[in-house]
């Protein structure tokens, strides 16, 4: 058995949905389960109606609802033509959508969005595209057959981000999903969305279909699973940056992890945390090109020096420095209270017994940050600072590749280092206009031409 599944942009229309229909062909012999996202953009809006609905704005919220219902409607006339199974789909969809038009009129009513109604509504988005594409699946001659999966996916009750109850989604995977790929069927179900164990609707979190598909996978203990994305897999350095990025084959777990906080938007490790624990692979893939080899992630990796350099730039820096912190105990607690108690997000730390230097991303909250700073000792801010990232699994092993990623900096003021605790990060604070020469210059000295990825 493998889950092989759809992001948004992999089922956005009616091509894209034809091309999954022939991926999950291509994989008959493999007993594939398949999870789909909602259409691209469909989240989005129907988090909107929400909001706008509960702020008053009726008549807006009640028209975007209304141009949902056309792109789906269209997206079937296209994939379905003028048929039976066309007007039974689109009377099915049309009723979700009334439903969908009642819960907006209860929140406009209500003036007030909480996040079990905002569930209700966003689970809209799967809803639909799986009955779209299981239709759709049909009409390519695929037994598909839909799954309802808030009878699969059992959760808390912590709406907008619930946590899955694996025990319960293994014992209705085996129940449910299992004996329809046994049957030679195709088990199709929605991403992203979930029930309480008493019905109620909820949703996994942003991005949360990958989270469905690796759940769903460690609970059949499948052989692999499939993300189908836009993008070709992961690559050595955002392409846009580094002419000559090169798509990896494999990468560690813990890299795609360390690589995932630079907006490396593939998918986020932790989504599939669940399946690679267990040694079940995830290869991300792109839609557009079936061909393409994609990268494979694993919890056991290639023990590669590096695997990539990642970089952002508008970081701020602060440095706080007191006498006070030396020999007193009790000093980095108190100045991580002040970041927590103005909700700011640190990203990297580096301490000596007298200073601690951090940087973080969201500028906004500096002004209420830095009075209760200066309480503790000396400030000093440098803004429009960047971060590069070089990640490797053995980078740290041996001197030699850390030597070569200083060395290649040698000419570049660096404002701080630090080395994550599992030693595969090294994180290199530089002026914000150095981001991006300086991931040319490491990416040169790691990846020239003819020098091995994998
Ligand atoms: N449709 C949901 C979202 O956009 C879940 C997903 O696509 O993974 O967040
Ligand atoms: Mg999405």
């Amino acid at each position: 058995m493998i889950v092989v599944k759809f992001g948004g942009t992999s089922v956005g229309d009616a091509d894209a949905i034809r091309r999954a229909a022939s991926i999950v062909a291509a994989r008959r012999g493999r007993q594939p389960i398949v999870v789909v996202s909602a259409m691209a953009g469909v989240t989005n809006a129907l988090l909107a109606i929400a909001e706008q609905s509960a702020r008053g704005q009726l008549i807006g919220a009640i028209r975007s609802v209304e141009a949902l219902r056309e792109r789906h409607m269209q997206q079937a006339e296209l994939l379905l033509g003028d048929s039976p199974e066309c007007a039974e789909l689109c009377s099915e969809m049309s009723a979700m959508i009334d439903e969908l038009a009642h819960l907006t009129e209860a929140l406009n009513t209500l003036g007030d969005a909480t996040p079990r109604s905002l569930d209700a509504i966003a689970a809209y988005g799967e809803q639909l595209s799986s009955q779209l594409a299981v239709a759709a699946f049909r009409k390519c001659g695929l037994p598909a057959e839909h799954v309802e999966a808030r009878d699969v996916m059992v959760t808390d009750e912590a709406f907008t981000r619930a946590e899955p109850n694996t025990d319960a989604i293994a014992e209705a995977a085996l129940r449910l999903v299992a004996p329809v790929a046994r049957d030679g069927r195709i088990p199709v179900m929605g991403g992203f969305i979930g029930a309480t164990p008493r019905g109620l609707t909820t949703t996994l979190g942003r991005g949360g279909s990958d989270y469905s598909a690796a759940l769903l996978g460690a609970a059949l203990q499948a052989e692999a699973i499939e993300i189908w994305t836009d993008v070709d897999g992961m690559l050595t350095a955002d392409p846009r940056v580094v002419e000559g990025a090169r798509l990896l084959d494999r990468v560690g777990f813990d890299e795609a992890s360390e690589l995932a906080s630079f907006g490396a938007k593939v998918l986020h490790p932790m989504t599939i945390y669940p399946a690679v624990r267990l040694g079940i692979p995830v290869l991300v893939l792109n839609s557009r090109r079936p061909d393409g080899k994609g990268t494979l992630i694993t919890f056991e990796a290639p023990r590669r020096g590096v695997t990539a350099i990642a970089g952002k730039s508008g970081v701020t820096l602060i440095r706080l420095r007191t006498p006070r912190m030396l020999l007193s105990e009790g000093f980095l607690r108190t100045t991580f209270d002040v970041f927590h108690r103005h909700r700011a997000s640190v990203d990297v730390v580096a301490t000596s017994e007298v200073s601690v230097s951090l940087t973080i991303d969201d500028a906004s909250r500096l002004d209420a940050l830095l009075p209760d700073l200066r309480e503790l000792g000396d400030v000093a801010i440098e803004r429009n600072r960047g971060i590069v990232a070089v990640v490797g699994a053995a980078l740290s092993a041996g001197g030699e590749h850390m030597a070569r990623a200083l060395g290649a900096l040698r000419d570049t003021p660096i404002h701080m280092l630090s080395l994550s605790a599992t030693g595969i990060n090294l994180t290199i604070v530089v002026d914000g206009e150095q981001v991006s020469p300086v991931m040319r210059r490491l990416h040169e000295e790691f990846f020239h031409e003819g020098a091995p990825v994998s």
